[in-house]
């Protein structure tokens, strides 16, 4: 699709006279507008209010017409929701979810349920089998994927307000999303803290990748109570830069893209209904989902995604898999070329170090993990402070 650049000097314009008459969203008194527009949301949403005919911001509800909003002056924060589907193209096994065939191996660990292996309380008493797993699962590469560099390129492009991922794999700061640009919902292999109450001493990557590989059990060398990798483990409660930072983002979001996930994991799945009544809502993902049951609906809640009905206004579905998806927007937004170059070049210098590790007569896997994490601080992580 061309960006229309008539129509963007035509929403300048816009913008430049309606000061006077005080319409939508302009910069002078935003934070008065937005507040107003929040309550308005919030009455809606809670009272089922303001079921008037919403205001209609996408020409098609097609990824063409997303693509064009994207290039309009009006598309300025993009939060993105993303799941396991992001990166199963770069061979990262669902470590967590239920369904994923992965319960259907664990009768050697002579576990009381399945569950168990990620339960909390479970793994404080044996810890053993979650870290035999993830021994076992632990990628021999980290290499991103075409959408986590379209995550990079939004940000590049200075569109991302925030990544919400459900993913612990890190491959979206190999991808060089900073810590800032993410809400990691489910945790993250990235750091490993003790779990001794009054220790909480933080181990890195590479600590926690060699006694994963060595030892059986990562041991504090502080107090000698465990290590886990800070991944939240069922029966635990999740960061609380998910609840912080979801209160701000879906105040400011004019987009929401989702991918690769079946929104079936709350509360991480509660974000979709978090977005303001107006704000376009595009699902890339291999089958349609976050659809709002006839119930919800009967009770007056339109939080849930309309993709069909003849009520419709703002939700797209383009099913497929993700990078596909991410290649298609890329060519309408005339960024194609660009996302190209950018998964040669970044998987070109992943394919270097690995090899240049091999060389040195590291361990295949080993020199994956290395290359990840020399990457990620250059892409300018702040390693050390813990987050919340
Ligand atoms: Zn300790």
């Amino acid at each position: 699709m061309e960006a229309d650049p008539d129509q963007k000097e035509k929403e300048r314009e816009k913008a430049a006279d309606s000061q006077s008459s005080g319409v939508e969203e302009e910069d002078s008194g935003a934070a008065g507008e937005s507040e107003m527009e929040y309550m308005r949301n919030l009455l809606a949403r809670t009272l089922g209010l303001g079921s008037d005919k919403p205001e209609k911001i996408l020409d098609a509800l097609t990824l063409e017409g997303v693509a064009k909003f994207m290039l309009s002056d009006k598309c300025k924060n993009v939060v993105c929701m993303v799941g396991a589907g992001i990166s199963t193209s770069a061979g990262i096994p669902d470590f967590r979810s239920p369904g994923s065939g992965l319960y259907a191996n664990l009768q050697k660990y002579d576990l009381p349920y399945p569950e168990a292996i990620f339960e909390i309380n479970y793994f404080k008493s044996n810890p053993e089998p979650f870290f035999t797993l993830a021994r076992e699962l632990y990628p021999g590469q980290f290499k991103p994927t075409v959408c986590h560099y379209f995550l990079r390129l939004l940000k590049e492009k200075g569109r991302l307000l925030r990544c919400y991922t459900q993913n612990i794999d890190t491959l979206e700061r190999v991808a060089g999303l900073q810590q800032d640009d993410l809400v990691e919902a489910h945790g993250t292999f990235f750091t490993s803290h003790c779990v001794g109450m009054f220790c909480r001493k933080e181990y890195p990557l590479s600590w926690m990748k060699d006694k994963i590989f060595t030892d059986l059990i990562p041991k504090c060398e502080k107090c000698s109570s465990v290590v886990k990798p800070d991944i939240v483990l069922f029966g635990e409660s999740l960061p609380a830069r998910f609840f912080s930072c979801l209160k701000s983002d879906f105040q400011q979001i004019d987009l929401l893209i989702i991918m690769g996930t079946s929104l079936q994991v709350q509360p991480f799945a509660s974000l979709v209904g978090k977005v303001p009544t107006n704000v376009p809502r595009l699902l890339i993902n291999k089958e349609k989902t976050g659809e709002s049951g006839s119930f919800m609906a009967l009770l007056g809640f339109g939080c849930g995604m309309d993709f069909d009905s003849e009520k419709a206004y703002r939700d797209v579905a383009w099913l497929g898999n993700c990078d596909d998806g991410c290649m298609a927007l890329a060519d309408l937004l005339g960024w194609k070329k660009e996302l190209e170059d950018l998964v040669k070049k970044e998987h070109a210098a992943i394919d270097a170090k690995s090899a240049e590790e091999a060389a040195r007569g590291v361990s295949g896997a080993q020199s994956a993990s290395q290359a990840k994490e020399e990457k990620a601080p250059s892409a300018g992580t702040k390693g050390e402070k813990k987050q919340d």
